[in-house]
């Protein structure tokens, strides 16, 4: 999914936020994808999406942008630094919009990759790159391909998180080609399996997390957490994290919504558990530390 019209991505990932004054004692926080391009903000430049992390207690963001210049641009920014948001630079598989659709099968993706990662990023929060993705699999037959192979191989023997957004029959194709991965699954299956195949899978893969961002069936009346998927999240509370998926402007718009959205539901949760899943699980996999 997610693209901009634009020229940069704009896909933007909030990572962990923190604790903060959230009304029905929840943290804040999530992870996820996003930032693009200081040029890619249209209406929402730096200032503006930064503004909108600080009043909502976010802390740190994934992201990623098409290309990656984007990405390194934000976190080369002095004013990132200045708003205390730390940003978790990952790689993004597309120089451009057809790359989001051919990525699997054309190898110079693999090349492009590890120039970028040999390069990390620079200025203000200079460092290597954490992680690879989001990508796409519409189909997932396509995990099976040898671009999609040596990058699961390059992640784990780099330490490379991977965001992938596939479906439940992708991820095991992904986990075989490289079970020491860390595999974060976008949106937990953005085309809903059931919570038992998710818990099947969480159970096979000890390293498999899930991003919470658009999953259906999450929450149910008044914003309240499914039963079902507030058992599977107690059952696994170091293994989820959220996300605001800011893949257009207009994510930026109802960031304030997402956020109190979250809080909403991780407000029911036990106060630990909602730390866990709104900061330090993507915070502990990224070596993030609240500043
Ligand atoms: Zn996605």
């Amino acid at each position: 999914m997610h693209y901009n019209r634009e020229a940069w991505d704009c896909e933007r990932s909030a990572g962990p936020p923190q604790a903060s004054s959230a009304p029905s004692g929840g943290s804040a926080l999530h992870a996820v994808k996003s930032v693009g391009a200081v040029s890619c903000f249209g209406p929402n430049p730096p200032s503006d999406v930064l503004a909108r992390m600080q009043r909502n207690g976010v802390k740190a963001v994934v992201a990623n942008s098409r290309p990656n210049d984007g990405t390194r641009a934000l976190a080369a920014l002095e004013l990132t630094r200045q708003a205390g948001v730390t940003v978790v630079p990952f790689i993004r598989l597309y120089r451009n919009r057809a790359d989001y659709d051919n990525w699997f099968r054309d190898e110079t993706i693999y090349d492009m990759v590890q120039a970028e990662f040999a390069r990390g990023v620079t200025g203000s929060q200079a460092g290597p790159y954490k992680g690879i993705g989001e990508f796409h699999l519409y189909d997932s037959a396509n995990a099976n391909g040898p671009v999609a192979r040596k990058l699961m191989q390059f992640a784990q023997k780099n330490k490379l998180a991977v965001l992938a957004h596939v479906d439940d029959t992708a991820i095991d194709l992904l986990m075989a080609h490289a079970p020491d991965a860390r595999l974060i699954w976008a949106h937990t299956g953005i085309g809903g399996p059931p919570v038992s195949r998710v818990d099947a899978l969480f159970a096979k893969y000890p390293q498999l997390m899930g991003e919470l961002s658009y999953r259906p069936g999450l929450t149910c009346e008044g914003g309240k957490l499914c039963s079902e998927w507030r058992t599977l999240l107690l059952k696994y509370p170091q293994r989820f994290m959220i996300g605001s998926d800011t893949w257009v402007n207009q994510r930026w718009v109802q960031y304030d919504e997402l956020m109190k959205g979250y809080r909403v539901w991780l407000g029911e949760l036990p106060p630990d558990v909602a730390r866990r899943i709104a900061w330090g699980n993507a915070a502990g996999i990224f070596g993030v530390t609240e500043q």
